[in-house]
């Protein structure tokens, strides 16, 4: 008798402490239906504005969309006034494991756990500002730490978007990101993860897999430099063994996308058959080529070097930045002229995390027009992070990821910076 009692009030305070629903019997509840409506509603695919605007929200998804939908019986109303119903936004170029400062002295200087916590944080700061997916391109020396901010978000404990992710990016020694500057006897680890050949190339990505990164990260090029109007910047992989690690990546169904800025590196990554090349400030015309051919994207990242143009480690680095982010712009006209497909990524982390509407506005600055950054960022991000049909636009069947934002986002772009309402998996996260 003794012995049973304490075991049975254990179990009693064990059961205390479960959630309420975890002790009553599962019951199916209808999926929660809302009707949206707002002054406008925006459709990427077609770069207009319609007025007025209606989406019915069943569950996690779109119902119906349209100017006057029929109001289901026992359905919420919300009614979101002056503003213009869109699709969530999408930046495929983030590092939630960075945060403004020196960035290479943050990652010896603070621990995984310390960095993951946040990670967390950040993912809430990039949802509310709207973004409701993101392709992570590197913890930075993390390893796969973002495997557990992507799953607290998707089990709902934590608020953020929808996570591509790709635990460390992966570098040969002495490469970028490889702590260039340090001391090698003070063994300063690398942010990346080490590869300096091919089989090395696909023993890292089995590991990273096993650690359950989604998406392939791969500098391809290291430090960026421009002299006498000339662009340098070494590569790093030969394209035999950027399609080797492309191989590697698609048989267990990923993808590899590359930190690459000039040439050859972005000519060899384009022929091994890459998803996305990051930064892509020197593209030469047969590169461009190919990326049309094969549907591959730029995703120019202009934010993080006119932040970086801003916050200048020293005068040398300012001007440095400034001669890149001219060279760029010149660069990306000539990208737009020859029809390469772009993707929009913002590289945030280095800046402020949910201030990256930054970047849809400053592709506009460099000549793209409104609705082409549009299409660009919702439409071919949702092909890049591999959702397409699934996210980017305000469609039947598509996951209910929605935001409202004051004007007329084809009109002015800056409307991206005040989103008022974000609903994602048809969840209100935020509604001013
Ligand atoms: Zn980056």
């Amino acid at each position: 008798m003794i012995s049973i009692l304490p075991r049975c009030s254990l179990v009693l305070v064990f059961a205390a402490t479960l959630p309420l629903a975890a002790q009553t019997a599962p019951v199916t509840q209808a999926p929660k239906i809302t009707l949206l409506h707002a002054a406008r509603i925006l459709d990427v695919q077609a770069g207009r504005v319609l007025s007025p605007g209606e989406v019915l929200v069943e569950g996690e998804r779109i119902k119906a969309v349209g100017g006057h939908l029929p109001r289901p019986e026992g359905s919420a109303f919300i009614d979101l006034g002056d503003v213009t119903l869109m699709p969530g936004l999408i930046d495929a170029h983030t590092h939630l494991f960075l945060h403004p400062g020196a960035e290479d002295l943050q990652t010896v200087q603070e621990s995984v756990p310390e960095r993951t916590l946040l990670a967390a944080s950040a993912a809430r700061a990039d949802v509310l500002a709207g973004f409701t997916a993101e392709r992570d391109m590197g913890t930075e020396g993390a390893k796969c730490a973002d495997v557990a901010v992507r799953n607290a978000i998707n089990h709902g404990l934590i608020p953020g978007p929808r996570m591509l992710v790709s635990c460390n990016a992966i570098s040969i020694v002495g490469g970028h990101e490889d702590a260039i500057g340090y001391n090698p006897d003070q063994h300063v680890l690398s942010n990346a993860d080490y590869a300096n050949n091919r089989d090395e190339l696909v023993s890292v990505i089995r590991e990273q897999r096993k650690g359950g990164a989604d998406f392939i990260k791969i500098y391809e090029t290291g430090r960026d430099g421009v002299k006498d109007g000339v662009f340098h910047s070494p590569y790093q992989y030969t394209e035999q063994e950027l399609a080797a690690a492309v191989t590697e990546a698609r048989r267990t169904g990923s993808r590899v996308g590359v930190h690459s800025t000039g040439e050859p590196g972005n000519l060899y990554a384009a022929e091994a058959g890459v998803a996305s090349i990051d930064h892509a400030y020197q593209l030469s015309p047969e590169t461009m080529r190919l990326m049309r051919e094969r549907q591959i994207f730029a995703v120019p990242t202009f934010a993080i070097s006119e932040y970086f143009a801003q916050h200048p480690a020293s005068p040398a680095a300012e001007a440095r930045e400034k001669q890149l982010i001219s060279y760029h712009a010149a660069e990306f006209k000539k990208q737009l002229a020859a029809g390469v497909p772009f993707a929009v990524g913002s590289d945030v982390g280095p800046f402020p995390h949910g201030t990256q509407a930054r970047e849809y506005e400053l592709m506009v600055e460099n000549g793209m027009s409104p609705a082409d950054v549009l299409r660009s960022g919702l439409i071919n991000g949702a092909k890049l992070l591999d959702w397409a049909d699934e996210i980017g636009q305000l469609k039947a069947g598509y996951y209910a990821d929605i935001i409202a934002v004051p004007g007329n986002p084809l009109e002015s772009i800056k409307v991206l910076e005040h989103p008022t309402f974000v609903m994602k998996n048809g969840e209100v996260l935020r509604k001013d």
